[in-house]
């Protein structure tokens, strides 16, 4: 039982909220580098974010599989999908499991 639980026992919102403030944090740093420093560090800026980024476009529900900024959205009768959004879901799109409980 031991092995199967989630090495770091966070749930997925954790995780984004995680690479939310890694990223913040690392731009943060990497403009003071970059102007008190030295100009070269300028590239971290748009490396660090981008690291979190794709991290964050990697965690899916454990459920189903659906990528976690995958939503999914009806107006009328039409369903549209679009990735990201504002907050961090709650919530899957695809069969509605709850990203706050512990697997
Ligand atoms: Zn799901």
């Amino acid at each position: 039982m031991i092995a199967e639980r989630n090495r770091l026992n966070m749930t997925l919102r954790q995780k984004a909220f995680l690479a939310i403030i890694f990223a913040v944090i690392n731009f943060i740093g990497s403009i003071s580098l970059a102007l008190y420093v030295n100009q070269r560090f300028v590239w971290l800026v748009f490396i660090l974010p981008a690291v979190a980024g794709i991290y964050s476009l990697t965690l899916r529900c454990e459920n189903c599989g659906t990528p976690m900024y995958k939503r999914r959205i009806k107006i009328w009768d039409m369903e549209f999908t679009y990735w990201g959004g504002i907050r961090i879901p709650r919530n899957c799109s695809h069969c509605g499991t709850n990203f706050n409980l512990k697997k």
